[in-house]
């Protein structure tokens, strides 16, 4: 009796497994593209296996393979909600590198066994100024990554690279030479082009004093593209644990603002500042120490709530002829543009390799200050085993149908 039972449990997981490979070669009435990844259900939960559906791969897109994903603070920001209250099961990751394994019939950039890396944007109307300017990023009908409605997709929210795969048309994905460091293309994804951008449009150049403040993910990279550029450069962060390491990858000087001493002496020192702090601090402390026509930029984004605020008047009686501007990541060509300047330059993140079952404990030490520089899952370590067999067919319409 009780090897009869065995023998139907044993025949019933063969099924499910059948049913699961078959899902993995697309669903049948949708064509649909099932994916796999880690997702939170609440803003305090764990991660935890998610099984779900891509959109079909449209003529003009590519389906990626996933292969590295890069944690980012922004990553945190959403899964705790402190932006705005978020919608869940939620698999974050906007810092994507992959290999293509399928092409739609109108796509010319990309080849099958092409590398290739998905940031913080897939869609946008390609219409408005914005996008006819190439700033994707400030489009109003922008599509990002994932936790978007996505209303070219029948309004499905999009869901990020902490996962095996994901559906983009050509024109948001970016191309990634065969010689790239492969393991460290994706935080350049989004740590690297928001750094990129503002010190592009600054046009930091040998001899500028220039200052990174908040010394995480997006502060290094700034650091290394500003010291590339011959840049005096000088970074700010809280602790004194980072010092070593920003001397070593070229700052001229590390200031701990915690310790009163360090920060004396630097009103009206820097051309360029960049402001990646993630929680509440005090910007006037940074416009005092611009130089006469000296530019903030600011790509931090703490919490709403607890956001910092700036009396108005400091403008005036500290920001005299300074200005403060903010930038969000950078437009596709942009992007590509800091890709391959970047491959070219041997200009990658310190990165420390995950695996996908340890994304909470990342998370823990992100918060608290604790990884150099970045994380970066390995979604090879994603196993099918670790995901319950499916029964049901998709959620496609056409399934729901039957
Ligand atoms: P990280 O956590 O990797 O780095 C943040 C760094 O800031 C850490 O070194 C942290 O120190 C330091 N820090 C914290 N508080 C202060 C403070 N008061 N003064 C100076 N330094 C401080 O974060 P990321 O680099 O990934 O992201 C930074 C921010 O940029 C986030 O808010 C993120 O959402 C935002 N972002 C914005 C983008 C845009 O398009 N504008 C794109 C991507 C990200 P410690 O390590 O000791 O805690
Ligand atoms: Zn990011």
């Amino acid at each position: 009796m009780q090897k009869k039972i065995l023998s139907i449990i044993l025949l019933i997981c063969a099924l499910c497994t059948t049913v699961d490979t078959v899902l993995a070669q697309d669903c049948q009435n949708c064509n649909k593209v099932p994916a796999k990844g880690y997702a939170v259900y609440s803003k305090n939960g764990k991660f935890t296996p998610y099984s779900f559906e891509r959109h079909a791969v449209g003529d003009n897109d590519v389906l990626i393979k996933i292969l590295y994903a890069g944690i980012c603070h922004s990553d945190l920001h959403h899964v705790h909600s402190d932006w705005r209250e978020e919608k869940y099961p939620m698999v974050p990751g906007h810092e994507i590198a992959g290999v293509v394994v399928q092409v739609g019939k109108n796509v010319t950039k990309f080849k099958v066994g092409d590398y290739a890396g998905v940031g913080c944007l897939v869609n946008s109307c390609h219409k408005c100024e914005y996008c006819l300017n190439n700033e994707e990023q400030y489009c109003p009908k922008r599509v990002t990554t994932y936790a978007s409605k996505d209303i070219y997709h029948d309004n499905e929210i999009t869901q990020g690279g902490y996962s095996n795969n994901i559906v983009v048309s050509e024109d948001f994905v970016i191309k990634v030479p065969k010689n790239a460091d492969i393991k460290k293309v994706a935080p350049l994804l989004c740590a690297g082009i928001t750094t990129y951008s503002p010190i592009k449009v600054t046009q930091v150049k040998k001899g500028d004093k220039v200052a990174v403040a908040g010394f995480g993910g997006l502060g290094h990279m700034a650091v290394k593209y500003a010291v590339k550029l011959g840049a005096d450069v000088t970074v700010f962060d809280i602790t004194n644990d980072k010092r070593v390491d920003a001397l070593k990858i070229g700052a001229k000087k590390y200031v701990n603002i915690n310790n009163p001493k360090e920060m004396q002496g630097l009103d009206n020192t820097y051309r360029v500042i960049i402001s990646t702090i993630p929680k509440k601090y005090d910007p006037s402390v940074y416009m005092k120490m611009l130089q006469e026509n000296g530019e903030l930029a600011i790509v931090g984004l703490p919490a709403t709530q607890g956001s910092p605020s700036i009396n108005v008047a400091s403008f005036v009686f500290i920001g005299g002829h300074r200005k403060v501007f903010g930038s969000q990541i950078g437009g596709i060509a942009e992007t590509q543009e800091m890709l391959d300047y970047s491959v070219a330059n041997d200009i990658y993140p310190d990165i420390k390799m995950i695996s996908v079952h340890d994304i909470d404990e990342a998370y823990k030490n992100v918060d608290e200050g604790k990884v150099k520089f970045r994380y970066v899952i390995d979604m090879s370590t994603l196993k099918d085993s670790d995901f319950a067999p499916r029964h049901n067919s998709c959620n496609c319409s056409k399934c729901d149908e039957k």
